[in-house]
């Protein structure tokens, strides 16, 4: 099956809107002339979705801006009103906003989000067309009790209820082992290949063999230019999401050069 690899930062809290344009425009020098066969999502700040939105889609849009899609960290499970903090989907939509990250492990374990509330957004999302990156994965305490295939069922299981093959079809899924994030560990290529393989196991369970080969599944979790083009040749690993080493553009870009077949 024939699957884009997908390549996403997540910037987490960090870069407002200057540190934004820095990155953006030295990024976008680099790749000029470039032309990879995957897809590149920068997912900044809420605060920075503007500049980023008008360094790539304004009429004065730097050159090679096409070639970034832009991403949310979040949205919310509400459409508007007394929500103190929150952001909607359509506001999202306002700045080009293509993907958004949901179900990140750290808005679970520190902001408490639920399967059922990553659903509600899941859905919220594909109302206003907007392709979750959904995010699941296991602790390292959960991998060592064995739970690894349980922890991942309930995730994906919930996560996705009542998600329809439709929509299905615009999501992507994000394996994450908790573990590994922000750690400097990464999963070894086989203990990642395992993880995915079993989610599209699951897929195949859930929507069919069909959906299940179509469906993008990456890895995130200490990914950097060095271990990408190892993970990356993995038969179910679909590209990354990619925290600390996409803060920089050069490593961000070695990744996503490592971890795929340029084409010409
Ligand atoms: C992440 O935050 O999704 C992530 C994978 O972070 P890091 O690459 O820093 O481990």
């Amino acid at each position: 099956m024939n699957r884009k690899p997908i390549f996403a930062a997540n910037w987490k809290m960090n870069k407002g809107a200057v540190e934004t344009e820095d990155f953006v425009k030295s990024f976008l020098s680099k790749i000029q002339g470039q032309n990879f066969a995957a897809e590149i999502v920068i997912a900044p700040p809420f605060i920075a979705l503007p500049k980023l939105a008008d360094l790539l889609h304004t009429a004065t849009a730097v050159q090679n801006a096409h070639a970034i899609q832009i991403g949310a960290q979040n949205c919310s499970e509400y459409d508007s009103g007394a929500y103190t903090g929150e952001i909607s989907v359509l506001m999202l939509r306002e700045f080009f906003v293509h993907y958004v990250i949901l179900g990140h492990s750290e808005r679970r374990s520190i902001f408490g989000e639920t399967d059922a509330s990553i659903n509600a957004k899941l859905k919220k999302a594909r109302e206003a067309n907007l392709k979750p990156i959904f995010c699941i994965g296991e602790t390292l305490a959960e991998r060592e009790g064995g739970k690894l295939e349980s922890v991942l069922r309930t995730q994906v299981t919930e996560g996705l209820k009542d998600i329809s093959e439709k929509d299905l079809a615009e999501t992507v899924i994000a394996y994450e082992p908790v573990w590994a994030i922000g750690t400097g560990v990464t999963a070894t290529s086989q203990q990642a290949q395992d993880a995915h393989a079993f989610v599209r196991s699951l897929i195949a369970e859930l929507y069919g063999a069909d959906a299940a080969g179509k469906i993008r599944i990456q890895y995130g979790g200490s990914v950097k230019p060095g271990n990408a083009a190892e993970l990356m040749a993995c038969p179910d690993i679909d590209g990354a999401l990619i925290g600390g080493a996409a803060l920089e553009p050069q490593s961000f870009l070695d990744i996503i050069r490592n971890g795929t077949v340029q084409a010409q």
